[in-house]
């Protein structure tokens, strides 16, 4: 198979977070208007609002008023993440995915631990750490997540310069190499949990072919979560996971063809006990 159809989805995303940090850093330089703010507010063509919602609701139990744009903009973003997913994010925007992205691509190679290597981190630990950013926030006053966010650090890092974030993000890398497989993104941040629970019963899918599936288990290694593929080889069946983070890799790296993009109804996620 032609290596770049191959890997379309995986070219596609790269492509994407780097336009939308171009989009920043022109915005920036020039003051070009397609594209302005930050990841947690920003406006799109000069008038689009985009909110993020987890940060919002950081800034509301601070205590700040939130503006009608704001809200708009939160509105935008949650009919996006409806359709697409929340954690579309993860994988098509935000810049810390090509790190952590990178330094899981080099546990596999460096042979540092795949499969049923003993979990350090449970997954539901980014749940609580939903749970204290919000009482941190209410409790004093400040968008608690927002201040140490890598997700920030690495968007200011490289639309305003080089400081003192990008130590934390080499920091990052060397923890999700060195202590498991999508350590930060899979397990502690509380933006990736936040925008699964906001985007569960999105529309957009990925669905899987029992009969086409020949148990080479490339899915599991390439797979950032793995729980959502807990019945592959077993059954056809659509991933209502909400931590899939939809990046495709699964149907890149899937020979058979097993895998594939399926847009499905509310209504069929719940018949089937999403
Ligand atoms: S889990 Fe957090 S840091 Fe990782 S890609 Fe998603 S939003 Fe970014
Ligand atoms: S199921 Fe596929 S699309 Fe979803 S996170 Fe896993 S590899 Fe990515």
């Amino acid at each position: 198979m032609n290596k770049i159809f191959r890997y379309r989805y995986y070219l596609a995303r790269r492509t994407t977070q780097l336009l939308v940090l171009g989009g920043y850093f022109l915005a920036n330089l020039y003051g070009w208007e397609m594209l302005k703010g930050n990841l947690s507010s920003s406006v799109l063509f000069g008038f689009i609002p985009l909110s993020d919602p987890f940060a919002t609701l950081q800034t509301f139990l601070a205590g700040a008023v939130i503006s009608a744009d704001v809200l708009v903009g939160v509105a935008v973003v949650l009919f996006f993440y409806g359709v697409v997913g929340g954690r579309f994010f993860c994988s098509w925007v935000c810049p810390v995915n090509i790190i952590t992205e990178t330094a899981a691509a080099l546990r596999r190679k460096l042979g540092l631990g795949e499969k049923d290597a003993p979990s350090l981190l449970s997954r539901q630990v980014r749940y609580w750490v939903i749970a204290l950013t919000l009482l941190l926030s209410f409790v004093f006053s400040i968008s608690a997540f927002e201040v140490i966010s890598p997700i920030g650090m690495a968007h200011r890092g490289i639309i305003f310069g080089f400081g003192m974030g990008w130590f934390f993000l080499v920091a990052l890398f060397f923890f999700d190499l060195f202590s498991q497989k999508y350590g930060w993104c899979g397990h502690i941040c509380p933006l990736g949990g936040f925008n699964a629970i906001v985007g569960k019963y999105s529309l957009i899918k990925i669905s899987h072919d029992a009969e086409k599936c020949v148990h080479s288990q490339e899915c599991f290694l390439v797979c950032p979560e793995v729980g959502v593929l807990s019945s592959v080889g077993k059954k056809s069946y659509i991933v209502t996971g909400k931590e899939c983070i939809k990046c495709a890799r699964c149907i890149e790296v899937c020979d058979s063809g097993a895998f594939e993009v399926s847009i499905v109804g509310i209504a069929r996620q719940l018949k089937e006990g999403a």
